[in-house]
């Protein structure tokens, strides 16, 4: 069930963190850029103020950057001859200039460096975060490009590749499908239109039918001057086109908007579906899946289980040891059943401390093992709080009936589990 990216691979992959390096001499500019950089990279920044400062880290630390972001003139190394050093290592650069002079943009360009900043305000602080991380997830982007023209794969290779990209090629439509179809690591496609044996536009409207915007985002390229080929690229699932030739700084601006676009709609959908403090799918979430559940199995005649599971005098810990005791139980109690339950069980935190369960096809001989084991995994985590061992019991509502409708075994669950509580708490009830 875990659909959806979370924000910051590199934050469980030290290896692969690697180091951003900032150059600049004026200590406010230096402050102020590396807070930018600090809000999306939680790697080490390094900060050089001369030539100096950058040779020693480089000496130090050369194969960890993947990133140095540096001003254009130095006290004592005026001409660029920093970005020239860091670019002869072959160190991906990114330049603070403050003139967008046409000579002096056009030297940052012959560096070959990433892109420039203009840095006039404030407000580019916000472009600077937003290059970083862009840089930072296209390292760990997969793109497949489409061409049957090599030298169009090796262009769009080489431009892709300089802004970090991982880059594999196809030749047609049909080796991109079989590609794309062995594997989910890829999260960008872009293709050619004309091309033998399947043209750019039947792939974007077979990818289509598999995986959506949020899964790979797509953007078609074309030098043919039908006029409507851009609108229908787009009608059928494109997220962008472009016309060949195309204009390399425009195209990797379209590109670096597209995949923020597919960022922010993969975060608003996780925002969406899932419960802040637990991780866990929330109330909406769980209702609207269950509604979809509910009916296939109605259909079919399918069993599928649902508990309520409420813990136990909760309140009690929150009046004793805090509310963020309290929240430190509800994360380690969700995490606990979410380990104890399978890939296809829908498990959801509904309300302050309940959580239900929705299951399908639960073997009716394995019933009771699997939820006084529930009730078991629960009361077996132990807290320490204020000096204190503690831990927490649940009770548990559970229905099985069909019933004549979702809201029926909900509340039959519920009234299970009130019979739960009355009982004595910490066990399970069938509902009758
Ligand atoms: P019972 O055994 O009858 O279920 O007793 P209880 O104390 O668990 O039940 P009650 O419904 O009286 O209290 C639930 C408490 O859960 C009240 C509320 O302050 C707390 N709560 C709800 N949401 C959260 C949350 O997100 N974090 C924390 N720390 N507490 C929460
Ligand atoms: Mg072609
Ligand atoms: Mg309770
Ligand atoms: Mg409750």
């Amino acid at each position: 069930m875990a659909l959806f990216a979370t924000d910051d691979v590199s934050k469980n992959d030290p290896d692969e963190i690697g180091r951003i390096l900032i150059v600049e001499s004026s200590p406010l500019y230096t402050s102020l850029t590396k807070s930018a950089v600090k809000k999306v990279f939680s790697g080490p920044v390094d900060t050089a103020s001369n030539f100096d400062d950058v040779k020693r880290f480089i000496a130090e630390n050369r194969h960890d950057y993947f990133l140095a972001l540096l001003n254009l003139s130095l006290p004592g190394a005026a001409f660029g001859e920093a970005v020239a050093y860091i670019r002869s290592l072959d160190i991906p650069a990114v330049v603070f200039t403050s003139s967008i002079e046409k000579d002096i943009v056009d030297r940052i360009c012959s560096y070959g460096v990433i892109d420039y900043i203009i840095k006039e305000n404030v407000a580019n602080l916000e472009l600077i975060s937003r290059t970083v991380r862009r840089l930072d997830r296209n390292r760990r982007t997969n793109v497949l490009v489409v061409d049957d023209s090599a030298t169009g794969r090796m262009q769009m290779r080489i431009l892709l590749e300089k802004r970090l990209f991982n880059v594999s090629e196809a030749k047609n439509g049909t080796e991109a499908l079989e590609i794309i179809s062995q594997t989910d690591e890829f999260q960008l496609l872009i293709t050619d239109y004309e091309m033998p044996l399947m043209n750019g536009f039947d792939l974007t409207k077979e990818l289509r039918s598999e995986k959506n915007s949020r899964e790979l985002a797509i953007v078609g390229m074309s030098a043919s001057n039908d006029i409507r080929l851009a609108a229908n690229f787009i009608r059928y699932g494109a997220d962008d086109f472009v016309t060949k030739p195309i204009n390399t700084e425009e195209f990797a601006t379209r590109i670096s908007m597209c995949m923020d676009k597919k960022d922010l709609l993969n975060e608003l959908m996780f925002r969406a579906t899932t419960d802040y403090l637990t991780k866990l799918w929330n109330r909406g979430y769980f209702m609207g899946t269950a509604k979809t559940l509910y009916s296939s199995a109605y259909r079919n005649q399918i069993e599928i289980t649902i508990a309520m599971i409420d813990l136990d005098f909760f309140k009690n810990i929150n009046d004793t040891y805090g509310h963020e005791a309290g929240d430190e139980v509800l994360r380690d109690v969700a995490a606990a059943l979410k380990n104890r339950v399978r890939q296809s069980d829908v498990l959801a935190r509904i309300g302050g401390e309940e959580f239900c369960l929705l299951a399908v096809n639960v073997d009716p001989r394995y019933r009771d093992a699997f939820f006084s084991d529930i009730l078991e995994t629960i009361s077996s985590i132990k807290f320490n709080f204020a000096g204190e061992d503690i831990s927490v019991s649940a009770s548990m509502g559970v229905t099985n009936e069909l019933g004549v409708s979702l809201d029926d075994m909900l509340k039959r669950a519920d009234g299970a589990l009130y019979e739960a509580k009355k009982r004595g708490r910490h066990q399970f009830i069938y509902a009758e």
